[in-house]
């Protein structure tokens, strides 16, 4: 068979079991299937499949019609333009989280000062990659607890030639860290313990619950760092915290509880017009 009636009669099957994404997720699919990059693919439709890419294809369109998000048969996603490798414990980057990215870089004037970004809970290393990446003299320390997601995010950092600004630390939020920051950033877990149940299957199965569970009310992890910033920012600096939606209001509470710290403003809105970054500086 010929790569562009296989593609089609995947996109089909794909339409057929409901997916939303047919066409784009059974391109995609058959680049990896095949090996091929979006140009590749596009000049070679006319020409005959080998058995193993079609058998392999078939495969991955198989996991894909049982509920397995495209991310995770690629093993890949795209945040911030830039490339990243996914594990079984790094959540798959979400477009709103580069809200927190645009956020951050608006809160730093001078592009190009040598600044310092502590991440915590850095999960895929996108956020900090995404930092990095617009930062040529930022270098930065990402921590995880999970040593899983720390490789994943060594690995994700210096395929992009960023590995070499940064360092990182295996532990609860900031606990393990020392020092100051002039930025720090999170997308903590925020799913409050009782709603995870009611979270799509390609989310709840597939990503990691270390990521997503935030306790009873969701804010478990903010409760910790939020205690956690003030000893790790400079007088000037700033920290951007991602929130869940309808989150705004009690975290603010919880940053202006410190006695320490302020909110900045009404949290950065993502494209879906939902409050998603909330920026946060030391009292003056
Ligand atoms: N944004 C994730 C979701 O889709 C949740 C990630 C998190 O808890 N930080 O539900």
């Amino acid at each position: 068979m010929i790569l562009g009636e296989l593609r089609r009669n995947a996109v089909q099957r794909l339409r057929d079991a409901g997916v939303d994404s047919a066409e784009a997720d059974g391109r995609l699919l058959l680049m990896h299937a095949a090996r091929l990059d979006a140009a590749k693919l596009i000049s070679l439709e006319g020409s005959e499949a080998g058995a193993d890419v079609a058998a392999s294809y078939d495969r991955l369109i198989e996991r894909r019609v049982s509920g397995e998000p495209v991310a995770r048969i690629a093993g890949e996603k795209e945040f911030w333009s830039l490339r990243f490798a996914l594990g079984a414990e790094t959540l798959v980057p979400r477009p709103e989280t580069e809200t927190i990215v645009e956020a951050a870089l608006a809160e730093i004037e001078d592009k190009s000062r040598a600044i310092s970004i502590l991440d915590l809970g850095t999960g895929s290393g996108a956020i900090l990659a995404a930092l990095l990446s617009e930062l040529p003299n930022a270098e930065g320390v990402a921590v995880d607890k999970s040593e899983a997601a720390l490789h994943t995010a060594r690995e994700n950092l210096r395929n992009l030639s960023l590995g070499r600004r940064v360092s990182y630390v295996c532990g609860n939020w900031a606990s393990a860290i020392g020092g100051t920051f002039n930025l720090i950033v999170s997308n903590p877990p925020y799913i409050a313990s009782k709603e995870l149940a009611l979270l799509s299957p390609e989310v709840r199965v597939h990503d990691p619950l270390l990521a997503l569970d935030g306790g009873l009310d969701g804010l478990d992890a903010y409760r910790v760092i939020v205690h956690q910033l003030g000893e790790r920012l400079v007088p000037e600096a700033k920290a951007v915290l991602e929130l869940g939606q309808g989150q705004e209001e009690a975290v603010s509470a919880l940053v202006k509880a410190t006695g320490k710290l302020s909110v900045a403003g009404r949290a950065r809105k993502d494209l879906a017009g939902i409050p998603r970054a909330l920026i946060i500086h030391v009292k003056r």
